[in-house]
């Protein structure tokens, strides 16, 4: 039976380590740290659930919903309430309801009717000719106006990639955004193009016990007897009859293939044939520091209805946080009763520094910006502090070069796979697709 070697206990190197047993490898999986699901992890402590990472994933591809059901998670996905429909922007230090259909756009106080004439006017802009690589900002502006991109798009890049639009690609960062430019000459001329399709809208989901739930039962089929924790592998030898060695401090496997599934920045901590990977570029992709902070207070210290998804707050707001989930709006027994949970989050390429606090700083700067936006007046009844130093890849201006450098190690090194959310998405379902994707083709 074929051994194959997978490094890194995340999604991504689950998803792989499962999909290839099930086809008959036979697999081990290193990971570094002290549990499965890299970033993915929740905890229940009494009635509160909290969340260390992630929150809730798309289920936008029919591939990965049938590996859910595959896993046995068809009966235990949970979706939003009703409620989450509504997602709040703070505005002028108030929050206002993102318009999510044309006539809410035009009856909303959130952009000046300038700004909503300007958005019209999109479909008559000619599109772009230059190749030239575009930042998200510089894309926005041109085809949708600068307040769409101040209150629309800027508040978005800090929910999804906890990112600095005036850094990101858009080509890498949104290549469907990118994209509809190219196909339809028009953002808003594509997106009605792609309504008429009659492709359904993506459902939100989570499971009862936290996104865990998927990592955990990933790890129950691989079987943790293959799964060897505080393995951090080290160095990685290919010899010339086919044979790839890896090492960790104190252990050697012989496998036929190896899969690597850590961070970019973490290819180059490991040693191949001896020698450091020879491409720098790599120390260059940016994971901004993030802090999730998950606190607990009593309904009645909260004048907000809390009727909603949660707020994002725009840079020129200049708040401490970058947004606020109402988690126990979105989901059942997320709080004890007459209690809530919110989930804040600090940080990223935006406020780096903010994330970097102690916990007290990042508690009393946090509950400041909740009482200005949401009434928040008690203390909190609980708290969950996680601090990533390192988040979320940012796929900025000249991702292209890391992405031919990743192409390049595979090259050089046949039976070396590069998969994780550095490659073609950031998303827990981009993952997963570039997971089940590279495994088909192995
Ligand atoms: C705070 C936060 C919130 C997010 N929210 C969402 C969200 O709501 N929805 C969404 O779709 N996405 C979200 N994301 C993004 C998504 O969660 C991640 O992109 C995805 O989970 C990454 O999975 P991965 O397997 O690629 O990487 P990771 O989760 O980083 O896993 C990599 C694993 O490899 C291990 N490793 C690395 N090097 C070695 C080595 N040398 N030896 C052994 N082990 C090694 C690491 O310890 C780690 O466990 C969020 C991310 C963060 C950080």
């Amino acid at each position: 039976m074929k051994k194959i070697a997978i490094v890194g206990a995340g999604i991504a190197g689950l998803t792989a380590a499962c999909l290839l047993k099930r086809r008959g490898y036979d697999i081990r999986v290193f990971e570094q740290g002290t549990n499965v699901g890299g970033v993915m992890r929740s905890v229940r402590e009494g009635e509160y659930l909290a969340e260390f990472g992630p929150n809730t994933i798309l289920e936008s591809s029919p591939e990965v919903s049938e590996f859910f059901n595959s896993l046995g998670l068809e009966n235990r996905k949970v979706y939003p309430e009703n409620c989450a429909k509504i997602r709040y922007i703070v505005c002028r230090g108030k929050l206002v309801a993102l318009p999510m259909s044309p006539p809410a756009f035009l009856k909303s106080n959130l952009f000046p009717p300038r700004a909503k004439f300007r958005l019209l006017c999109e479909p008559l802009i000619p599109s772009r000719k230059s190749r030239k690589e575009e930042t998200i900002s510089q894309f926005v502006k041109r085809r949708l106006g600068k307040e769409i991109l101040d209150y629309a798009i800027n508040p978005f890049v800090a929910g999804t990639y906890a990112g600095r639009p005036d850094k990101l690609s858009i080509e890498h960062a949104f290549p469907k955004l990118h994209n509809l430019e190219k196909e339809y000459g028009s953002v808003i001329r594509g997106q009605i193009q792609m309504k008429k399709s009659g492709r359904k809208p993506p459902k939100i989901i989570s499971f009862p016990n936290g996104l865990e739930e998927f990592p955990q039962a990933m790890y129950k089929e691989i079987n943790p007897q293959n799964v060897y924790l505080n393995a951090k592998v080290e160095n990685i030898n290919f010899d010339k009859s086919g044979k790839v060695e890896i090492e960790t401090v104190d252990q050697k496997y012989q496998a036929s293939k190896i899969i690597y599934a850590g961070t970019a920045y973490g290819l180059r901590n490991i040693k191949i044939n001896k020698e450091p990977l020879d491409f720098p570029i790599l120390d260059k992709v940016y994971y901004p520091p993030v802090t999730v902070l998950c606190l607990g207070f009593k309904r009645s210290d909260i004048k907000h209805s809390l009727n909603g998804f949660g707020f994002l707050v725009p840079e020129k707001e200049q708040a401490f946080v970058l947004g606020t989930l109402f988690s126990s709006s979105l989901f059942n027994n997320r709080a004890p009763k007459d209690h809530v949970l919110l989930t804040v989050f600090i940080g990223g390429a935006r406020q780096p520094q903010h994330a970097l606090q102690t916990k007290r700083e990042v508690v009393s700067s946090t509950i400041y910006d909740l009482n200005r936006y949401l009434g928040v007046t008690g203390q909190p009844t609980y708290t969950h502090f996680t601090k990533w130093e390192k988040s979320i890849p940012q796929y900025e201006i000249g991702y292209g070069d890391c992405k031919k450098a990743f192409a390049h190690i595979e090259q050089k090194y046949h039976d070396l796979r590069l998969i994780g959310n550095y490659r073609e998405g950031v998303s827990i379902i981009d993952t997963i697709r570039y997971a089940q994707k590279v495994v088909a083709s192995i």
